[in-house]
């Protein structure tokens, strides 16, 4: 049963309103990789194209903008088919193949060679990707093939699930798309623990019942006092919390489910900040708060940019729920995040450098972008300008920086295997971490195709290929080009013995 989505139904899809020539460029895009991947088909024998629309869909419904839904539907096209990122340069301008170049590079990436802390393998995903909406259309792909999983073996199905609870849905929490991070766990939390998934379930369904039930006659009685009050109120409605992060909760509560007040959750959506704050202190005077509850993360927003006002509150027939007050404008930043803050427009011919991740680039010099601020810049700008507490987007990549930036580039050999190295290091340090072998015959190197000298400074994310020959020595000069003592001891070692 291939379900695959019309172009149409991607363009209704999506939250950003879209311009004609975005339309037109999307359904031209549309046709172009259906084309592309004609005969091609998923493991599950469904028309590859399918999985293509569906990201494409994906990210239509969490704001993506237009460049990046056209490159979401072109995302496997390098990696799967006959074409080349020049193709989709020449058909789609420079802005979407910078895009599927880095979606390509980002799943080239293989996490398995690296014994490393999981907060570094998300970190190197996030350094590898280009611009942060590779990254979105990696988390609308991964979201696909979740819920396409079933018809993979088992084992490979453990994989991704495991892949998924570790790196994409981390990373989706930290970019505040609450969207996608809720769907990706649950599907990953099925597969790779099943019976804390059924039994997660089952709590839930037997709790949220009463719950939601509560919850109905409390939004009546505050809907009555809102429109008293006057307040503007675009909408009420109640969400249930999801497994995953039910089953987290439960695993701090010493899975004591009565010990957990938001299962199902009343979210109220008003006009202004003002009258958020209006809106709790009508319910506080009206149903008694349960202390240490009250959650202002309007003034102190969370890590990832959520805003909004929390309560818990005893309606007075024994019971506890939670109230979620926020603005339209919040509830777009909880549930879309970073999507729905980046994307620029075009304008005449924007030139993108791909050499330097996004994380750095932001830090570097003020970046200068022909067409526009680089988008992670203006995303935390916008974020500033609405939150009186500026610093946590900032400190996230602040902390992703100092961490390693400085110090640590991150380069791949030919297969897409990750070598750590120190900044500025050498392809001859790079030939030693691969091999003592490699380093002692090194004659020259390729970088991302280009042969480079070896005394060339490797940048993050260079793809490096060392060419050997049986004569090759290593020579006394290559100690001034090294970063690593590992390269330095054995060229020592080389040098002494010739
Ligand atoms: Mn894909």
């Amino acid at each position: 049963m291939a379900n695959v989505p019309s172009v149409q139904h991607i363009i209704q899809s999506s939250q950003k309103k879209l311009s004609p020539d975005e339309r037109k460029r999307i359904e031209r895009a549309y046709e172009y990789a259906r084309k592309a991947h004609e005969g091609h088909l998923r493991e599950s024998g469904v028309p590859y194209f399918s999985h293509t629309a569906a990201t494409a869909e994906n990210l239509a419904k969490i704001g993506a903008d237009a460049t990046t839904i056209t490159a979401g539907l072109l995302h496997d096209t390098v990696e799967d088919t006959q074409l080349t990122i020049q193709d989709i340069r020449t058909e789609f301008g420079d802005e979407v193949a910078f895009l599927v170049d880095g979606v390509t590079k980002l799943g080239k990436l293989k996490y398995r060679g690296l014994k490393r802390h999981v907060e570094t393998l998300r970190k190197l995903f996030l350094a590898t990707a280009a611009d942060p909406r590779v990254i979105l259309i990696k988390l609308a792909d991964r979201l696909h093939n979740l819920k396409t999983i079933d018809a993979l073996p088992r084992e490979k199905q453990e994989r991704i699930a495991n892949e998924t609870l570790e790196i994409y849905a981390p990373i989706a929490h930290r970019l505040g798309i609450g969207n996608i991070k809720g769907e990706l766990e649950d599907v990953a939390f099925r597969v790779a623990l099943p019976e804390e998934y059924t039994a997660t379930l089952a709590l839930r369904e037997e709790k949220s019942r009463e719950n939601v039930r509560q919850l109905r006659a409390l939004s009546r009685a505050l809907s009555k006092l809102l429109g008293q009050a006057r307040i503007t109120v675009s909408s009420m409605d109640y969400r249930v919390k999801h497994l995953y992060s039910l089953y987290k909760k439960l695993q701090e509560k010493d899975m004591n489910i009565d010990r957990v007040y938001d299962i199902a959750a009343l979210r109220v959506i008003v006009g202004t900040v003002e009258e958020c704050y209006l809106a709790l202190g009508l319910v506080h005077n009206t149903w008694k708060p349960l202390p240490g509850r009250i959650k202002d993360y309007i003034a102190t927003p969370k890590k990832n940019g959520y805003q909004s006002l929390h309560t818990t509150i005893f309606t007075g027939d024994g019971a506890l729920v939670e109230v979620q007050i926020r603005t339209e404008a919040m509830h777009r930043t909880a549930e879309f995040g970073i999507a729905s803050h980046v994307g620029y427009k075009e304008k005449g011919g924007t030139s993108v450098d791909s050499s330097e991740g996004w994380v750095e680039k932001m830090f570097g010099r003020e970046t200068k972008r022909v067409g526009g601020v680089s988008p992670v810049a203006a995303w935390i700008r916008d974020m500033a300008e609405t939150q009186s507490d500026v610093a946590h987007p900032l400190s996230f990549i602040r902390d992703l920086k100092s961490d390693f930036f400085n110090a640590r580039i991150f380069v791949f050999t030919p297969n897409g295997e990750v070598v750590d190295l120190p900044a500025d290091a050498s392809p001859i340090d790079f030939a030693y971490s691969i091999h003592s072998d490699l380093g002692d015959h090194a004659a020259g190197a390729r970088v991302n195709g280009k042969f480079v000298a070896l005394s060339t400074k490797l940048k993050h994310g260079d793809v490096v290929l060392i060419e050997t020959k049986q004569n090759s020595k290593p020579s006394h000069k290559w100690l001034e080009w090294v970063k690593t003592g590992a390269a330095r001891k054995k060229i020592r070692t080389a040098l002494e013995k010739n």
